[in-house]
């Protein structure tokens, strides 16, 4: 065998976007989607498979001035689409995040929140870089739109009134990061974005400041993280499933980020599924044809190999056992018991403990699951049984079998009801719980217990 070394490609940072509720994470991913996509560039695609991909070119076009781009050499920025800090903290990548580094949205009104809190500990525990958008600027009484402008001239635009209305919501934020522990500032008076926090003033709305929140990232990666983007890209491709989702004609496919080397047509793939690794063989790699939101339509355009960091959609066999939140890593180079045995230890590092009685639990990734899994033990809550995927039938006959009423309950984490479940679940003794915010499903149901006895008094 000759000796050679693997020829190193930087690869696109990928981004998670998280914040206190109704603070605007939607609404900025979506601006971010949508000036992508009315910048008209080929590149800027709308997945629609949980990622968005924004390239350098797109970035600097609706950066104009405040990005040159032969300052760079990463491609650009991957955005993960599901709002919410579930969707960083649950969504792991060999252990670690998925996401390389943060978007903290808080609206600048409104300050911090509980949810606030709770991501700054997850970003603080995993010591990821992070950003903050103080959105809504645009609510500043007397507030006048600078169409293109970037914000710090837009800041300065206003009258004298709105400035230090702004000013003094802006200093708020700031003086709360630092009462969390970090140093932070208005990103144009940051130097080095290690040391400090950016903060970038802007409106999800109007859309003003977010071309500049898209290049302190761009900046960011740039400067701190491209050792971190150095990947093989001939490597055997390792992703994390997403979504799981029927697709007419393909079966049960799995939206997939591929966050470090190739994944090509026909190659095996583990993927970790409900009961074994599931091991099948790609059918089809599927990406939105560009610009496919805009015409409304839901085609896929196949593709032959994808590379990190990207979104994909992976159409193979046997995936409806599969589980959002689960590895998935192609066989090359090494047998098909090894990938099965890397992928079983991924999967034994979430661990779940459920015992003889209690209720029953569905989340949306394997992560969130194992969050829902640490808030009930905190709550002294047990767990009959804990499973990724919507509410179904056989939820309902498990949650039924539980032999204290209190427990006769499912707790959902951003999981739906399954139409097929709906008449189940007004037949049987069983009470269902569901919301996005872990915290409020665990105080939902507790409040619920405690009604439950003090009724039975
Ligand atoms: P999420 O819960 O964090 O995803 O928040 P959403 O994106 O759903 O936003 C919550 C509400 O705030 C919605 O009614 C949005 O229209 C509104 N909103 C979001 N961003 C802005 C903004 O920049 N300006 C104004 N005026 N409203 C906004």
């Amino acid at each position: 065998m000759t000796d050679h070394t693997h020829a190193d490609t930087l690869r696109t940072p990928i981004v998670a976007v998280l914040g206190h509720v109704d603070h605007g994470k939607t609404s900025l991913l979506d601006t971010i989607r949508g000036s992508a996509v009315s910048e008209g560039e080929a590149g800027a695609i709308t997945q629609h498979i949980g990622a968005t991909d924004i390239p350098l070119d797109t970035i600097s076009g609706m950066a104009g001035e405040l990005i040159d781009p032969s300052d760079f050499d990463l491609p650009g920025l991957l955005f993960i689409d599901t709002p919410g800090h579930h969707s960083f903290s649950t969504l792991r990548a060999r252990g670690g995040a998925l996401a390389d580094i943060a978007v903290l949205v808080v609206d600048v009104n409104d300050g911090f929140q509980p949810q606030t809190e709770e991501a700054i500990d997850i970003l603080r525990r995993t010591g990821t870089p992070f950003v903050v958008a103080a959105n809504k600027v645009d609510t500043t009484p007397g507030w006048n739109p600078q169409d293109g402008e970037p914000i710090q001239r837009s800041m300065e635009a206003q009258s004298e009134r709105a400035k230090s209305m702004l000013d003094e919501n802006l200093y708020e934020i700031i003086g709360q990061l630092s009462d969390a522990g970090f140093s932070a500032d208005l990103y144009w008076r940051v130097q080095d974005f290690q040391k400090n926090i950016g903060v970038v003033p802007l409106s999800a709305l109007t859309g003003e400041g977010v071309p500049d929140l898209l290049t302190v990232l761009m900046g960011l990666s740039q400067r701190f993280m491209k050792e971190e983007m150095a990947i093989d890209v001939t490597g055997p491709g390792e992703g994390t499933v997403l979504e799981v989702k029927d697709e007419r004609g393909f079966g049960a496919t799995v939206d997939t980020v591929v966050y470090d080397g190739v994944i090509r047509n026909g190659d095996t793939v583990v993927v970790g599924g409900q009961d074994e690794p599931i091991v099948t063989e790609i059918r089809a790699l599927l990406r939105p044809r560009p610009l496919a939101e805009i015409r409304t339509e839901k085609e896929f355009e196949k593709v032959g190999e994808i590379g990190a960091a990207a979104g994909v959609k992976i159409a193979a066999p046997d995936l409806d056992q599969a589980m959002a939140g689960a590895p998935v890593r192609v066989v090359r180079d090494r047998t098909v018991d090894r990938v099965v045995e890397e992928v079983k230890a991924e999967l034994a590092e979430i661990e779940v403990e459920t015992a003889d009685n209690g209720v029953v639990v569905k989340a949306d990734t394997l992560g969130s699951l194992e969050a829902m899994a640490n808030a009930l033990r905190e709550a002294e809550v047990p767990i009959l049984r804990a499973e990724v995927g919507d509410i179904a039938p056989r939820d309902i006959a498990v949650a039924e079998t539980a032999n204290q009423d209190e427990h006769k309950a499912i707790l959902g984490f951003n999981v739906d009801l399954l139409q097929n479940a709906e008449s189940d679940l007004e037949n049987a003794d069983v009470k269902l719980f569901k919301n996005e915010v872990i915290y409020q499903l665990v105080e939902d149901y507790e409040r619920y217990v405690e009604e439950k006895q003090r009724a039975q008094q």
